[in-house]
């Protein structure tokens, strides 16, 4: 290349990308469709977390039962709630684990670069509700259906993970030996996999699930909800479908019983989604040519579940304050106010910066400052967390009530 082009294309590039202001994708997904998918997917994540080590959380939560692979899980986001999705409980499904590692880089990048996506700040979301994926919980299937054993279903003690929750158990009658499929286990939760991923459950509470299949471009959601839990999962399942354009399964040919989303409902009276990605049903991988079309598909799924799980939980909300009404929100279990009124009703002097898109608070010797759709604030200068970030809603600022009421309740004048 000449020099007149170098600096004609430089010039290009510096206008398109801003040098050092844009996070890009750090990861390399095809090469992980192989085998050594489950060694390759635990270096994915781990590159993930040491990427954005400031928004993501990298546990363990549990080892392979025939092998002994480690099954990790990340947290993506500061949020206190959290959803959940999963991947790979069945070994020949694992492009479903390419897709949850994809969209983990995606909403991470997405994060880092404070980008607003249909509509939504992706800061205020995950810093109101953090997503949690287990890209992969069956390593040791995967690995078999990737290498040598392409139709390759349950786990490597030939347990098919997905009938080995506990929901219709005794009831329903499978094949009774390890196999390909089909294999229940010797009891509910039998297998260390399924395990692993019950405990998290416990330990996150997550408001929703979705776990990823890959046969047939469906939605299962129905599993005997009634009343409200049946409106608000149908209404979920009714903006999922929309989105990929898989067609919902109806509540009378919803007929599993011992599958991960069938337990996550009963047991928690959530909604949960078996999302099946996959346009061939053939008991083989699905090809890497199908997966250009599923991104496009299921790329803003999480955001979208975390964005109504938000809208879901706020709610309006009143209290008083000094012997005052104040109208609020609720957002989840935290009491947000116009930061106008409370400044009103508890003598404090407040002001916002459009361009800091910061709100400073002050009475007396104390100062809180806070970032909009930021869970950390300044008060004096040193960092508070907060219980949700501050927001704008219809031109108002909001700000969580309680950290207002600590910092500034108790200043005598
Ligand atoms: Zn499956």
């Amino acid at each position: 290349m000449n020099l007149k082009k170098y600096y004609a294309l430089m010039i290009v590039l510096s206008i398109v990308v801003p040098p050092g202001l844009l996070q890009a994708k750090v990861l390399d997904l095809k090469p992980i469709y192989t085998a050594g998918i489950s060694e390759k997917t635990n270096r994915a994540m781990q590159k993930i977390n040491t990427t954005y080590s400031d928004i993501t959380e990298l546990i363990t939560i549990g080892k392979s039962a025939k092998e002994g692979t480690e099954i990790k899980a990340i947290r993506l986001g500061k949020g206190d709630k959290n959803i959940l999705i999963n991947s790979g409980h069945h070994g020949r499904e694992a492009l479903t684990t390419i897709l949850a590692l994809d969209q983990l880089d995606y909403l991470a990048e997405a994060y880092t670069n404070n980008e607003t996506i249909n509509g939504y700040s992706i800061r205020a979301l995950l810093n109101t509700v953090s997503i949690w994926f287990v890209p992969l919980l069956n390593p040791d299937g995967a690995e078999l259906a990737m290498s040598t054993l392409p139709s390759w279903k349950a786990n490597g003690r030939g347990v098919d993970l997905n009938r080995n929750y506990p929901t219709l158990y005794a009831t329903v009658k499978l094949s009774k030996a390890p196999s390909a499929e089909g294999y229940k286990g010797t009891a509910p939760f039998s297998e260390t996999e399924t395990q692993a991923l019950r405990d998290l459950c416990y330990e996150k509470d997550f408001e929703a699930a979705i776990a990823y299949h890959s046969a047939g471009q469906v939605i299962y959601w129905w599993y005997h909800q009634t009343g409200e839990a049946y409106g608000k999962s149908a209404e979920l399942a009714g903006i999922l479908s929309q989105m990929t354009g898989y067609a919902l399964v109806p509540p009378s040919q919803s007929t599993g019983g011992l599958g991960f989303t069938d337990w996550f409902i009963q047991e928690f009276d959530r909604p949960s989604f078996t999302v099946e990605i996959g346009k061939t049903v053939n008991q083989k991988p699905l090809k890497w040519g199908e997966y250009q079309e599923i991104w496009k598909k299921n790329k803003n799924v999480l955001l979208q579940l975390g964005a109504e799980m938000i809208k879901r939980n706020t709610h309006p909300w009143e209290t008083t304050v000094n012997d005052q009404t104040i109208r609020g929100e609720m957002l989840f279990e935290s009491g947000v106010v116009p930061v106008r009124e409370v400044s009103q009703i508890m003598d404090l002097s407040y002001s916002y910066d459009v361009i800091t898109k910061t709100v400073t608070i002050s009475k007396a010797d104390q100062t809180l400052v806070l970032t909009l759709n930021e869970k950390e604030a300044l008060h004096n200068n040193e960092q508070v967390i907060l219980p949700v970030p501050a927001y704008l809603a219809n031109g108002t600022s909001y700000v969580p009530l309680q950290t207002v009421l600590d910092i500034f309740s108790d200043i005598q004048e």
